[in-house]
């Protein structure tokens, strides 16, 4: 799939509507109340110009000033939200009927997703069907039909640290059509069979030689940005033996166990499942909402919590992702993407605990 095409901004006003016209429900970053978030847009949609966001440990802000169309990475939300959402019905079911109701019929497109979110979905397919005896069908029938437009990291947040964990910033595979903005053109690569057909549609002459090695470079910058002082390699049996390390009392005096870092995270899949039943028993509604292990009766059997302190708690947290992750699924179930550093309210930066812990 070698399409690569260099376009003008004219263009990606032209490949939503392309994907409006084949009956994608458009997804794409928005500004709202002061975050960048992926929300659904129409056919008109154009991309947000000019915004700057900074991150930092506990800190998120969007300033106008930016370069141009993509000088931020994400908000709080990744695709995890519109795949696995945080609250949806599972079944309905009445005297006379029992409904399904999974959304899945609505293909979704999805705008300007970053390649450590898009390695998040693939962390997440192998959860919810690849890995799965019983793979979860609402995600399946959502993730079947979906069209990914990818955006390659050429500006990069402070928490980000996908150089480190070999997930970004360049989108390498799962995208049907990506884009790397070089000053005032972009370069608009076809990833699949839907993409180059979409791709083709475009005006554009093919991207020069000299135009690739400028986004090589623009890349490999970005991807330096992205390093910490840290190697990945055999991490998740270095942390094995650190279960009673005294750093996880002094993480407990600062973490309120509030969740928001599982809720940010493009990866973590916890959820609970409940019956709701009117009194008169008419009709029941099975619900699925996401769960955090963090809340101290997530671990509970018969009442009594297994994890019943913050420091056990986020024990599980980060080990799960950097040690015991690899040994269920073959990969960390980290993708560097920074939102629980970002987004931690007392500034928690699990790299820097990761690292301590490493030491
Ligand atoms: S690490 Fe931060 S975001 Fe996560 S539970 Fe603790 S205080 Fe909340
Ligand atoms: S653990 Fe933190 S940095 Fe890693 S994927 Fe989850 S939110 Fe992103």
């Amino acid at each position: 799939m070698s399409l690569v095409k260099l376009t003008g901004e004219e263009e990606l006003i032209r490949l939503i509507k392309l994907l409006s016209e084949r009956g994608y429900k458009l997804i794409g970053p928005v500004l709202q109340e002061g975050v960048i978030l992926y929300k659904e847009v129409g056919r008109d949609y154009r991309f947000p110009k000019g915004l700057k966001e900074i991150q930092g440990k506990g800190y998120y802000r969007v300033f106008k000033g930016g370069e141009g169309y993509f000088s931020y990475v994400h908000g709080f939300y990744s695709p995890k939200h519109f795949l696995h959402p945080p609250t949806e019905t599972l079944l309905k079911l009445e005297p006379s009927l029992k409904q399904d109701t999974a959304i899945g019929s609505e293909p979704l497109a999805l705008i300007g997703i970053r390649a450590c979110d898009i390695k998040a979905l693939f962390i997440l397919d192998d959860i919810f069907i690849n890995r799965n005896s019983h793979p979860d069908e609402h995600y399946k029938r959502r993730r079947e039909g979906i069209f990914i437009v990818g955006v390659n990291c050429v500006y990069t947040g402070d928490t980000c640290f996908c150089g480190t964990m070999g997930t970004g910033p360049f989108i390498e595979e799962g995208y049907d059509v990506s884009i790397t903005e070089i000053g005032e053109v972009f370069l608009i690569r076809a990833g699949s069979e839907r993409g180059k057909e979409i791709v083709e549609q475009l005006r554009g002459e093919e991207a020069s030689d000299e135009h690739l090695k400028k986004e090589r470079e623009l890349i490999e910058k970005a991807r330096e940005r992205t390093k910490i002082d840290m190697d990945i390699t055999g991490l998740h049996q270095k942390l094995l033996p650190k279960l009673e390390s005294p750093l996880w009392d002094d993480i407990e005096k600062r973490c309120l166990a509030c969740g928001s870092c599982t809720m940010v995270c493009p990866t973590c899949f916890c959820y609970e499942v409940r019956d709701e039943i009117t009194l008169d028993g008419s009709s029941s509604t099975r619900i699925r909402s996401w769960d955090v292990c963090f809340r101290e009766g997530f671990s509970a059997i018969h009442g009594i919590p297994i994890r019943s302190t913050i420091k056990a708690r986020y024990r599980q947290w980060l080990m799960h992702k950097f040690s015991y992750w690899v040994y269920q699924f073959g990969t960390y179930g980290c993708v560097g993407c920074g939102r629980c550093i970002t987004w931690c309210p007392v500034g928690i930066d699990i790299r820097e605990e990761v690292k301590k812990l490493a030491s």
